[in-house]
């Protein structure tokens, strides 16, 4: 891979060597900030892909049989590395996909921690002794590697996705091949050098960098995958989701989200508000979990809105180096059009639209009050710095508009009832409740993940140790 200063050219990452596309194509990854070109991506085909499999595919023969400790230190090896490479990362997070230093840090943090975590896993890859009805046997269950993992991440949190993603997988014994975004792909290679650089065996980590729509069918449906962990929206999620049942490859889906925070008549504004800021706008509402819905019981909703109003204001939309930035750019033209048809859309049907205007590819943080059924913000995920704000008469509605959608990634309720807030927990459709705390969390050990249209399993060191191994039942007749 060529860096330094002038346009990068990124190559893919298979078998320990860095390639062009078998095709000599390349594609444009532009900063998303003002569209200056950022870099160019070996554009890869089904061939690319086939090759990076082989590779995989030839190296678990001996990677499944690595001892706990070498793969625990080759993780461990990662992280510091990652320590030393962090200005590469972060830069990196900053011009190719618009992160703010804020955000890029906070995820530069979270992905060591995601690594450190997934190294934990590696003497945990258990089975059980089981009683036997036959006499004289002894009968156990022990948990194998399942073999090739493809993993695809999204534009939104590079980092933390293929750190989790790819540690996970390779700590109980698998190997990956990595098909990043389209948007993101020199992120993915900076932590394919850092994987080498730790001395993880050649063709144990692959990435191909292309359009996913052209060749990720290549993968997921290719004979020798083994698991297949996607995140992304839920339209591409449910075509994999297809793909993978129809050849029966297990797989996890974390797909789009309308997450919902009811806020009640005894919660604490002071509070409150500063989590709810930050549950919408972190990287402009670019998150998956980010709460684009607010119930708020009317005693308090006028100050909400207000306070509220106040706060997004305060917002930074600077230099993307500054640390009180917080608004970044829309990634891309097709979702800046996206946010402008949602805001003019709601506008257009009578919405009140606070904010909304736009500085470049920046759109400033938008509240809607005033949303109604038959407009586009209400029911589909925005993936942008847009909330909207309703009234509700009591819990028991906020509840039930609350559960009121396709969608079941994270939900949040602020109050200072206990009864209330556990009542909630149950009985929330979202896959992640948080009390007095906003939809937006993680933790490399939570079983993170949602339900109906946003996905299928979760991810976490104890779900994936689940999902990326499998269980064999071994007898011996004594
Ligand atoms: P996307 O679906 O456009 O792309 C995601 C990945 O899928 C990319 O790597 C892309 O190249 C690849 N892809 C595209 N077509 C494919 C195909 N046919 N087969 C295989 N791979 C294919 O999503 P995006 O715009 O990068 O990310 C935004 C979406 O991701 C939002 O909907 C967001 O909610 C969701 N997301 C979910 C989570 C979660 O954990 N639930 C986290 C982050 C983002």
């Amino acid at each position: 891979m060529d860096g330094g200063t002038h346009i990068r050219s990124l190559k893919h990452f298979i078998a320990g060597k860095w390639v062009s596309a078998t095709s000599g194509a390349t594609f444009e990854v532009l900063n998303p900030l003002d569209d200056s070109p950022y870099a160019y991506a070996a554009k890869g085909s089904g061939n690319d892909v086939r090759q990076a499999v082989a590779a995989a595919k030839a190296a678990f023969t001996s990677f499944k049989e690595t001892t706990p400790t070498e793969r625990e230190r080759w993780l461990l090896r990662v992280a510091e590395i990652m320590e030393v490479r962090q200005k590469d990362l972060v830069d990196c997070l900053i011009d190719e996909i618009g992160s703010p230093v804020q955000k890029a840090m906070f995820e530069f943090t979270k992905g060591l921690t995601m690594i450190r975590a997934a190294a934990g896993m590696c003497r945990n890859v258990r089975g059980e002794t089981i009683p036997s009805d036959r006499p004289g046997t002894f009968s156990m269950s022990i948990r194998e590697p399942l073999g090739v993992v493809a993993v695809i991440t999204p534009f939104n949190v590079p980092l933390i996705k293929t750190t989790r993603l790819v540690a996970n997988a390779l700590a109980v014994g698998n190997t990956v091949v990595h098909l990043p975004s389209e948007m993101a792909p020199h992120l993915s290679l900076i932590f394919a050098e850092i994987v080498a650089e730790a001395g993880i065996p050649e063709g144990v980590y692959n990435v191909v960098t292309g359009m996913g729509a052209e060749i990720g069918d290549d993968l997921t449906s290719h004979k020798d995958i083994d698991f297949v962990t996607f995140t992304g929206s839920t339209v591409v999620g449910q075509h994999i989701n297809e793909i993978c049942a129809k050849n029966k490859t297990p797989n996890t889906l974390e797909l789009g989200g309308k997450s919902p925070t009811i806020v009640l008549a005894d919660a604490d504004l002071d509070k409150v508000m500063p989590l709810a800021a930050r549950s919408v706008f972190m990287f402009a509402g670019q998150a998956c979990i980010a709460s684009s819905r607010f119930y708020v019981e009317r005693p308090l909703y006028d100050e909400f809105v207000k306070q509220f109003s106040f706060i997004i204001g305060k917002l930074g939309m600077g230099d993307l180096r500054d640390p009180n930035t917080v608004i970044a750019p829309a990634i891309s033209p097709r979702q800046r059009e996206r946010i402008k048809s949602h805001i003019d859309d709601a506008r257009a049907k009578g919405a009140n639209v606070i904010g909304g205007e736009w500085e470049g590819n920046r759109c400033q943080p938008t509240l809607l009050t005033d949303v109604s059924e038959d407009m586009a913000v209400c029911r589909t995920e925005t993936f942008g710095p847009v909330t909207a704000i309703y009234p509700i008469d009591s819990y028991e509605e906020g509840l039930e508009k609350a559960n009121d959608t396709e969608y079941g990634l994270s939900s949040a309720i602020f109050t200072k009832d206990i009864d209330k807030a556990f009542h909630f927990a149950r009985n929330s459709n979202a896959g992640m409740c948080h009390i007095n705390g906003p939809t937006i969390h993680d933790e490399a050990h939570v079983p993170f993940g949602g339900n109906g249209e946003s996905g299928v399993g979760r991810e976490g060191t104890d779900a994936d140790m689940e999902a990326m191994t499998e269980l064999k039942w071994v007898t011996v007749q004594l």
